[in-house]
């Protein structure tokens, strides 16, 4: 197994440079304390935060600021990440996709297929652009808005003194849109926390923070795995190194809640010549790999899947499987009944 280093962080976050209810201190010490190892914030339409220079490592913990832009109706949410020019709000989705990535930056689509049946008076931003080919990942997992599509007027009062537990598995659909995606291009899969710790008025006149940065950096977490570990001291390079690692998809998502997902670990080998592949690598057609998993204690089994489809289950601590053809290939690990860890895939390309 080739070593990689690990970093946890936690990706999507908004504070008082938009609507969120959190000062950029306040936040960075309370993602410390959840012993956090990098943070991305992405306020609305704002680059300040970055423009005043916030960017870079505070007391050990690497700090990277993009925005969060939305079309004229609210929706179709895009995350943009190393962009340095704000971008103007009045275009359409497609438009401003294209911009991000033509401006070198990263485009991520945030909360996919956000729903919400049950209290009207917070509709849904789902994204609505899938004939853009330009965003390079999306949030196949979104703490915010599975507490927002779970609550209903009998359970509020339940899920808001118990936020962690509304959070219990990205849908189908997006996890199937995301490996049909990924069957003609790489699009990274990322977990979002999506943090605001808004002061909704949940019943009547009571304001009250939903899930304060506290318990939203103890949810749904960013692993990354580096070659080398990212170096205090230089900034630049460091931030440029997460983004790198991120963008080539060597990450996992996993909820904090559920169990201690570091040392998980899912990765490949060539069948010929015996090289090894990491998670957000794609090959060609007529490669033949065998997969290989490392299970930390905390997992009670996982699946391998091929498009979506389970082809291996695994209860041990280490698995592999031989690969059968083309296809997106994903693990996916759970604690007992609970969805825990998403891998993101290793490709053989059609
Ligand atoms: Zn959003
Ligand atoms: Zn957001």
């Amino acid at each position: 197994m080739q070593r990689l280093y690990e970093k946890v962080g936690a990706v999507h976050i908004h504070t008082v440079f938009s609507d969120g209810s959190g000062h950029y201190d306040q936040v960075i010490q309370d993602a410390t304390d959840a012993g956090l190892e990098f943070l991305l914030f992405s306020d609305h339409w704002t680059l300040k935060p970055k423009q005043q220079g916030r960017e870079g490592f505070h007391n050990g913990i690497l700090v990277g600021i993009g925005c969060e832009l939305n079309d004229s109706k609210g929706r179709n949410h895009l995350l943009a990440f190393q962009i340095d020019e704000e971008i103007k709000a009045g275009i359409d989705p497609l438009e401003y996709t294209k911009k991000v990535v033509e401006m070198g930056g990263w485009a991520v689509v945030a909360h996919p297929d956000e729903r919400r049946d049950a209290l009207p008076e917070f509709p849904a931003y789902p994204w609505t652009t899938w004939d853009s080919e330009d965003f390079q990942a999306m949030e196949i997992w979104n703490h915010l808005s599975e507490w927002m599509e779970r609550l209903t007027n009998r359970n509020k009062y339940w899920l808001y003194i118990n936020p962690r537990r509304s959070v219990i598995t990205p849908t189908e659909w997006t996890l199937k849109t995301w490996d049909r995606l990924n069957l003609k291009r790489r699009v990274v899969g990322l977990g979002g926390v999506d943090a605001h710790a808004h002061h909704y008025s949940i019943w009547r006149n009571v304001n009250a923070s939903i899930f304060p940065y506290k318990i939203a950096f103890r949810s749904i977490h960013m692993h990354v795995l580096f070659d080398e570990p990212p170096e205090e001291g230089n900034d630049d390079a460091a931030l440029t190194q997460l983004f790198q690692t991120l963008r080539q998809g060597r990450a996992f998502v996993a909820n904090r809640y559920v169990g201690q997902a570091r040392g998980f670990r899912f990765w490949a080998e060539g069948v010929e010549d015996s090289k090894i592949y990491q998670m957000g690598d794609r090959l060609p057609a007529v490669s033949q790999l065998t997969f290989h998993v490392n299970l930390p204690p905390d997992v009670t089994h996982a699946v391998l899947l091929k498009d979506s489809q389970q082809i291996c289950h695994w209860k041990d601590a280490e698995g592999s499987f031989r690969s059968i053809g083309s296809g997106v290939y994903r693990v996916e690990a759970r604690r007992r009944r609970r969805a825990f860890i998403f891998s993101n895939p290793i490709v053989i390309e059609p």
